[in-house]
């Protein structure tokens, strides 16, 4: 298996029976069953639809159930960062960064608020990472794959 963000995935709109093929963030916004993603689109019919009138070519199965599936397949770690826990997590690493940057502006006598948004820059690009490390570990313990656009 390649890189998962070289991958395509096609699926097919049952009223017109066109595939339609997506690559990248795209098809990440379709698998990801946390994803707000309601409808997608049909190159046969050239419009948006909702996602249960589409069935992914490869495995038979309707988006949206699959997206259900996938959804409640998940452990109850991956639920709550990807259910809204991931803005917790920035925030934790913005504040925690601010109140260093600030604390030591203070200890030093003086620059305290633009070393705490400097801090604070330095904590939210910490949780990005640490974010974007975890999501692949929660997935190959729920899924036994790294990315969504894997999982099947
Ligand atoms: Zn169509």
């Amino acid at each position: 298996m390649g890189d998962p963000r070289d991958s395509e995935r096609s699926y097919t709109h049952k009223r017109c029976g066109e595939p339609t093929a997506l690559t990248g963030v795209y098809l990440l916004a379709l698998c990801d069953p946390f994803s707000a993603t309601v409808g997608t689109y049909c190159s046969g019919c050239h419009e948006h639809f909702p996602l249960k009138q589409f069935t992914w070519d490869d495995t038979g199965e309707r988006i949206s159930a699959a997206r259900r599936r996938h959804a409640a397949e998940a452990s109850t770690w991956t639920r709550f960062l990807l259910g809204g826990g991931w803005l917790a997590l920035l925030a934790l690493g913005a504040a925690l960064g601010f109140g260093a940057g600030f604390g030591f502006g203070r200890l030093v006598g003086g620059f305290s608020w633009p070393l705490g948004l400097v801090g604070g820059l330095f904590g939210l690009f910490a949780g990005l990472l640490t974010l974007g490390a975890l999501i692949p570990v929660l997935l190959r313990g729920s899924f036994g794959v790294s990315d969504w656009r894997e999982l099947r």
